[in-house]
């Protein structure tokens, strides 16, 4: 089978990337392969009921299928250059913002038009951090909530269905180039061949990007894994930066190490979730825009960033050994108290249950300090108290305390300003490519490639 282009994923790099294509040139022959299922049939086995840990399945439906690792999450649509990735450093920072601007206007034109945008811009929340030595980072954010943002690739999905030939549970095994043509290898001896090809495989495909750069020689560089907890207490607490912002990124610099450590991933009214990736089990959280699923609790995630330098270089092995601690003390997450972490004791089922914070997450009560290592522990109990001079009661002795959360991130692929790696006509973008770390960027990502492709077509 012969294509005008290839795309290998279907999260939201290849899919806005196939979106675009189809604007710009209408009547190309695209095709889609994706490692998971189409959206509909994407089911994860831990129902929280009757399936408690990963089975292993032979695809991860959280990570995996129409919508890539996007499919499930809380939605939050970040418009800035500050965070989720480095994609201005190739395409320019009027440029990344347009694109993330344009994506946002085709999520809200597909069914998020009743969801709220948030903006750091001209709040008092700026001044009050830097007071109290945090700095709040500038953003726009959409919260399309899991809810919505799962409508919105429904209708995607059957906008492009109609254009774009796509194959799901078809993992492609190799590329091989020859004379301007690149082949793709699928199934058994199955082979598609296009002249230009777009990879986003994201996360789940790092591996196999991995190879991919072997196989064709395409230089690359090894990244950092980030590792903290996730922090749950009373929304009262932070509802006066959350009514305004939804999500406020922070940042602290440790005055013991000078590290850095940053709030993410902010969930008012929302749930705490395991998260499995390869089997080890870490915490993470979403909410619901439908206020009947709101609960009385905020989460966020308090994250120190971890780079490492020559000789060692697996950065993401050294977050897993982490959380591999933390399943082997707990049989999966952990919680602890914050009191109870500051006086050195571990947390047990009656202490959690005496505590005012209900957990959403049935998590083992245990104690983080025998698991996350002194320097990044310490980092996380100093923002704790920052954050409590801006939302009094954030250090409070009942404030929950998940771990661990690790954020792993993909080696940096070779690519130029155009997203096209040292072939001409191989596009790597999106998370997969190491440059880009969330829903915005990896779509804009694809938006761009796409663009480029039309040019030249
Ligand atoms: C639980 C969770 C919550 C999140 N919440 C947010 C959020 O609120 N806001 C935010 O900005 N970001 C969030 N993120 C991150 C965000 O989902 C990713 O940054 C984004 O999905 C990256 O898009 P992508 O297209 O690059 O890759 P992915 O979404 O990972 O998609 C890659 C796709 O490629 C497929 N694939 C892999 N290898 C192959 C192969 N060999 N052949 C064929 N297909 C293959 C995979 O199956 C996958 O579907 C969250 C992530 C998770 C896991």
């Amino acid at each position: 089978m012969m294509y005008d282009v290839i795309i290998v994923g279907a999260g939201p790099g290849g899919i806005f990337s196939a979106y675009e294509l189809v604007q710009k040139k209408p009547g190309l022959k695209i095709a889609v392969f994706e490692a998971g299922n189409p959206l509909s049939k994407r089911h994860c086995p831990i129902d929280g009921e009757k399936v408690k840990t990963c089975i292993g399945c032979k695809t991860c439906a959280i990570m995996s299928g129409f919508g890539g690792a996007g499919a499930f999450s809380d939605g939050k649509y970040n418009i800035t250059n500050d965070f989720g990735g480095t994609l201005y450093e190739h395409i320019g920072k009027k440029t990344a913002l347009d694109l993330m601007k344009y994506v946002d206007e085709i999520n809200v034109s597909h069914g998020g038009e009743n969801t709220r945008m948030f903006s750091t811009a001209g709040t008092k929340f700026k001044k009050l951090c830097i007071q109290n030595k945090l700095k709040l980072l500038d953003a726009s954010v959409r919260h399309l909530g899991t809810d919505i943002n799962y409508v919105v690739l429904e209708n995607l999905y059957n906008e492009l269905k109609e254009q774009v030939d796509f194959f799901f549970l078809t993992p492609v095994t190799s590329v091989e180039y020859n004379d301007s043509i690149y082949t793709l290898h699928y199934g058994k001896d199955d082979t598609a061949t296009c002249k230009q090809c777009i990879i986003s495989v994201g996360r789940s495909g790092s591996k196999w990007m991995e190879t991919v750069c072997q196989d064709l020689q395409i230089p690359t560089k090894s990244n950092r894994v980030d590792l903290g907890v996730r922090v749950e207490l009373p929304a009262v607490v932070f509802s006066h930066l959350t009514d305004e912002l939804y999500e406020s990124k922070i940042v602290y610099r440790t005055e013991k190490f000078e590290d850095n450590v940053r709030t993410f991933c902010m969930n008012p009214n929302g749930i705490v979730v395991n998260e499995n990736t390869n089997g080890i089990i870490t915490a993470n959280g979403h909410s619901y825009e439908d206020p009947a699923k709101y609960t009385e609790n905020t989460n966020f995630a308090l994250l120190v960033s971890k780079h490492f330098s020559e000789p060692f270089k697996d950065s993401n092995g050294y977050g897993e050994s982490i959380a591999r601690l933390s399943n082997m003390l707990g049989g999966g997450v952990i919680v602890q108290r914050f009191g109870d972490l500051v006086r050195g004791r571990r947390s047990t089922v009656s202490r959690i249950e005496e505590g005012l914070v209900r957990p959403t997450l049935s998590a083992t009560p245990g104690d983080l300090s025998l698991v996350l290592p002194k320097r990044i522990l310490d980092g996380i109990i100093e923002m704790i108290y920052a954050l409590d001079k801006i939302a009094p009661g954030t250090a409070n002795d009942d404030t929950l305390l998940y771990g661990v959360e690790v954020k792993f991130y993909n080696m940096e692929v070779d690519i130029d300003e155009n997203l096209e790696s040292p072939y001409k006509g191989l596009y790597i973008i999106g998370d997969g490519s190491g440059v880009t770390h969330s829903l915005s960027h990896a779509s804009a990502s694809g938006v761009y490639v796409a663009r480029k492709i039309a040019e030249t077509l």
